[in-house]
């Protein structure tokens, strides 16, 4: 059995956080497939087409990733890819509420797509795209919690303010 499990989010960066989480899925399953949110309504700071540029790059060393947009439902676009399992990542009691909450419902649209979860790593319990956009936007050195490709992205995007 070929199993493909998405990992879906709004990446708006990916972070090292997300990186560790999509190498340690792509260990466990035949392909993952980095599902890239639109999410309009998060107002994301970088567009659907540079999240996705971004992603792919990033995650390009790893054989058994690839990275596509998806609008709408996330169940639709789980069916849509022929996917079995949607992995999340689980940093903190914080994030706990709101992803069984969403697996629930994920489970209640369709139960024979498995939500699992990753702990985050240690060193990446407190990083999110967040504070990542937070710091850049003060020009402080987030150079650490990204890839290089995303510093390049940034500076692009205010050089161009
Ligand atoms: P969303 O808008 O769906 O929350 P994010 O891009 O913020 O999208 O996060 C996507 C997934 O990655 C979520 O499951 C989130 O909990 C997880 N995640 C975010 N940052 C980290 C991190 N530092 N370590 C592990 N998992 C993370």
């Amino acid at each position: 059995m070929h199993v493909i499990a998405i990992y879906p989010g709004t990446f708006d960066p990916m972070t090292v956080g997300h990186l560790d989480v999509a190498a340690r899925a792509s260990r466990m399953f035949d392909e993952i497939i980095v599902g890239v949110a639109a999410s309009t309504k998060k107002n994301p700071f970088f567009s659907l087409e540079e999240r996705v540029e971004l992603a792919r790059e990033i995650t390009s060393p790893l054989p058994n990733v690839s990275v596509q947009p998806f609008n709408g439902l996330l169940m639709r676009f789980v069916k849509s890819v022929g996917g079995t399992v949607v992995v999340r990542g689980l940093r903190a009691i914080s994030d706990f509420d709101y992803e069984v909450q969403i697996a629930g419902v994920n489970r209640h649209l369709d139960a024979s797509v498995e939500t699992m979860f990753i702990a985050a790593a240690q060193d990446y319990t407190f990083l999110s795209s967040s504070i990542v956009r937070e710091i850049a936007r003060h020009g402080g050195d987030y150079s650490d919690f990204v890839h290089p490709v995303v510093v390049d992205a940034f500076d692009k995007k205010y050089a161009a303010e």
